[in-house]
């Protein structure tokens, strides 16, 4: 048994490490830290399996050569060019290298990969993938069916349990305990009960995802809110290249819900409606003229802006040139039944249901949706959270995930890279935890470590606010999608920013009518917005602020990527007042230089 006391109203639990989130790089960051004499909980809003891992589709990048000559070597300079040259190049020379033992090391715990016929895990191309440097696609993901997140969650957490890891279930954390520049643990909201929790630790892991649910259109979950990028920003740990926000090229229409990358791994192909005459003939389509060597597998932020310019050139499927609600098709049709119902059976699935659009008779309507955090909380390749620009760390702080930013995406992240981050990083972070707990000691967490949270939640239940939840989610997630989604101008971003500003002043007038302590959803919706609303304004003012365009951050303006001025890192800190500053960190360029991103 844990060491469990009251200060006040809250229990106060102790461990040597807590690890917050039990998405993919939460659980392995938990797995790695239970082969040591520690003790450890993972503390998660949501019951581990429904993590948003469990989303993830297409595959996991690792140059395993399974089905044609591959090398890390290779991988490597993809993801470079991917990020499009802001990746720091040693985070990602090692991710590539650690991507193989990785994949090998989910087999071992039991992953049921898809096989090749003669049972090695298959593997299949990816955008932006690509052999010898960019000569041709090349089969790097590593896949099982399209559910290849639900594997490697249910593999993962299965490891955990029965590594018996402690799990604190449904769980919200609010808030992060320093003291001076140690973070001593977290505050959070018990859903079941309505009780707050201290959770003392010596070593904290924050491991929490995305925020797509600022943005209307979006394939992330409804539980993919920043939280704890907000968390770390307000207290006074700065966010890093929050400009760069990927948009996946092919959602369903209105409903942002991902088609996978795999769709056209397998041999999917775009269509505007000069193409339609195509249709099921595995005809080349617009991408080819966009990308001549690897075509529909061209990176996201290019595939993106691709259908953008198709749609406003008129030739979307219903030609009204609106971004909003014009599409183009994805058309699977020329794969056949076989290919579809077994290697891609979740998202011809995902079609049927939500469009009535069967993709073995016909293409599917696709446009794009909001989809990755690029930016985040920034760590070293260690995972440990640095408090600036400067790599100075938060003692006692590791991140890891979509919620960090290591950084080896840059301005664009590659498919399938991200289930390699969540495990490599997670495991390092784990395994440098340990480490730190050798000689790390509890600190004095004083006597209300609570009262913020306390006061917040107390504003929002009996504080009398009138303003809507819904109201304000609506007008936030509208203004962001509008004014800072694939294509942005200095207008448009200004537009976001100050409605953005005037939502947060509307939002300290909103009340909760829900009064009670059990579940009480409406609550956390509540305190979600909070978070939503300061990360949709990191993401405004660090648009605004880069003045070039570099992977998925568009300037109509700025058309060109300035590496003169813009080679670097933005770090964005917003003081107590309010007030926005940015700091800045040089890129760590090794081996490849910059270049004209061409494919
Ligand atoms: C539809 C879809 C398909 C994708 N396909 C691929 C793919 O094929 N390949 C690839 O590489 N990437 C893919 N991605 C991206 C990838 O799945 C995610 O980036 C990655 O899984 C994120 O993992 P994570 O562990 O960082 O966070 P998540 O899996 O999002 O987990 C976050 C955890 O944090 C917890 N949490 C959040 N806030 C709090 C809080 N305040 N208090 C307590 N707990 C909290 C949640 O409960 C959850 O357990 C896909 C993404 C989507 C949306």
């Amino acid at each position: 048994m844990q060491p469990r006391t009251v200060l006040g109203a809250a229990t106060v639990h102790r461990f040597d490490a807590i690890v917050v989130g039990a998405g993919g790089a939460g659980l392995r960051c938990a797995l790695e830290l239970s082969e040591h004499d520690y003790s450890v909980a993972v503390i998660s809003k949501l019951y581990p399996v429904r993590s948003h891992t469990g989303a993830a589709q297409g595959g996991v990048g690792a140059a395993l050569g399974n089905e044609e000559e591959d090398k890390p070597e290779w991988h490597f300079f993809d993801t470079v060019k991917g990020s499009d040259y802001l990746g720091d190049q040693d985070a990602i020379e090692l991710m590539c290298e650690e991507a193989i033992a990785a994949v090998y090391e989910l087999e071992h715990f039991g992953l049921p990969f898809s096989r090749t016929p003669d049972g090695k895990i298959a593997q299949r191309p990816f955008g932006g993938h690509t052999r010898n440097f960019g000569e041709a696609p090349v089969k790097r993901a590593a896949y099982a069916a399209d559910r290849t997140g639900h594997m490697i969650l249910h593999t993962l957490f299965d490891q955990c349990v029965k590594k018996e890891v402690r799990f604190f279930n449904e769980f919200y954390v609010l808030d992060l305990l320093k003291d001076g520049d140690a973070c001593l643990g977290v505050v959070a909201y018990e859903l079941a009960t309505g009780e707050i929790h201290i959770f003392q630790a010596k070593a904290t892991f924050i491991g929490t995802g995305g925020y797509g649910r600022v943005y209307s259109i979006t394939s992330n979950a409804h539980a993919s809110t920043g939280d704890c990028m907000a968390v770390c920003l307000r207290r006074g740990i700065p966010l890093e290249d929050m400009e760069f926000v990927q948009f996946h090229p092919t959602g369903l229409r209105r409903l942002g819900i991902l088609v996978s990358e795999a769709a056209r791994g397998e041999g999917g192909i775009l269509r505007n409606r000069e193409d339609l005459d195509n249709i099921g003939s595995g005809k080349d389509g617009f991408m080819a003229a966009v990308a001549p060597t690897v075509k529909d597998l061209a990176p996201r932020d290019m595939v993106a802006r691709a259908i953008y310019d198709e749609i406003k050139a008129g030739r979307g499927i219903d030609g009204s040139g609106d971004t909003g609600s014009d599409y183009v098709y994805l058309d699977l049709v020329h794969l056949g039944e076989m290919v579809i119902n077994t290697k891609l059976p979740d998202i011809s699935h995902f079609s049927r249901t939500y469009l009535a659009v069967d993709p073995i008779v016909e293409p599917i309507p696709v446009q794009p949706t909001t989809h990755y955090a690029m930016g985040g909380i920034p760590t070293d390749t260690q995972g440990r959270v640095m408090r600036n620009a400067r790599n100075e760390p938060v003692e006692g702080l590791y991140a890891a995930g979509e919620v960090a930013c290591v950084s080896v995406h840059g301005a664009n992240r590659l498919g399938t890279n991200s289930l390699v981050d969540i495990v490599v990083f997670g495991r390092r972070a784990g395994a440098d935890m340990a480490r730190y707990l050798k000689d790390a000691q509890f600190g004095h967490i004083g006597s209300e470590p609570d009262a913020f949270v306390r006061s917040e939640i107390d504003r929002l239940k009996h504080g009398g606010g009138k303003e809507r939840v819904a109201d304000i989610r609506k007008a936030m997630q509208s203004v962001m999608m509008v004014n800072s989604g694939v294509f942005r101008t200095e207008e448009n971003l200004t537009t976001a920013r100050d409605t953005i500003a005037e939502l947060r002043q509307r939002y300290r007038q909103v009340g909760v009518g829900d009064q009670s302590d059990y579940f009480n959803t409406e609550l956390v919706e509540a305190v979600e917005l909070g978070f939503m609303l300061d990360i949709a304004g990191t993401i405004a003012e660090s648009a605004l602020n880069r003045t070039e365009s570099r992977g998925a951050h568009s300037r109509e303006d700025y058309p060109e990527r300035d590496d003169k001025n813009w080679l670097k890192h933005t770090f964005i800190s917003v003081d107590e007042d309010g007030q926005v500053s940015f700091d800045y960190k040089p890129v760590t360029i090794t081996k490849f230089k910059p270049k004209p991103r061409v494919y």
